[in-house]
């Protein structure tokens, strides 16, 4: 019998728990954060690494960074639930310092085994280190809100929501580079 989408991302979860995989990180974290949303949406946020809220929770975006989020979704018509929303990184690094490249490269298999069950139509970066695991050559400040196409993949590459928190300009470049996703998922339709 086919499994279902929710089956094959529990399956996937269960495996990173049974790989072991970070256990310094998993040692120090109340649980895994492996992804919210619907597994049937068009689009899928990727994000860093879970914060203090969002180890707690047990969900990514739950904290200030995700209530801007929220409100950006908003503004295009869409809330949590139409979107699935997940981070590289899936234990909270501890202070939430930056995750190393080790830790994001430990993780990478299973995102891309996410990307795989859900299928996407475009993979929205939030912040450098989700564009740079998928495109390693391009720079945030350059490439943001232009849409890329690579490997059969559109990856729209938006600035992190935590680093627009307290600065006004960049909060509204990350707004109207949001703007560009209903345009983007019905030219593609
Ligand atoms: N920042 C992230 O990158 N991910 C979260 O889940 C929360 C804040």
């Amino acid at each position: 019998m086919a499994h279902s989408k929710q089956d094959r991302l529990e399956a996937i979860k269960m495996q990173i728990i049974n790989d072991d995989i970070t256990p310094e990180l998993a040692a120090h974290a109340t649980q895994l954060v492996f992804g919210d949303g619907d597994p049937d949406s068009r689009v899928v946020f990727i994000g860093e690494a879970p914060g203090k809220n969002e180890d707690l929770q047990g969900k990514p975006f739950v904290g200030a960074a995700g209530k801007f989020l929220n409100e950006m979704l908003e503004m295009i018509g869409l809330t949590r639930s139409d979107v699935y929303i997940t981070n590289i990184v899936k234990y909270r690094p501890l202070n939430n310092r930056d995750p190393y490249p080790e830790e994001k490269k430990a993780f990478l298999p299973y995102l891309e085994s996410q990307l795989e069950v859900i299928e996407p139509e475009i993979v929205v970066t939030l912040g450098r280190h989700s564009l740079n695991c998928f495109l390693p050559d391009l720079q945030i400040s350059q490439v943001h809100g232009k849409p890329k196409r690579f490997k059969g993949r559109i990856y729209l590459p938006l600035f992190h929501p935590a680093a627009a928190l307290y600065n006004s300009r960049l909060r509204q470049t990350l707004i109207d580079d949001f703007a560009i996703i209903p345009t983007l998922l019905q030219k593609i339709a």
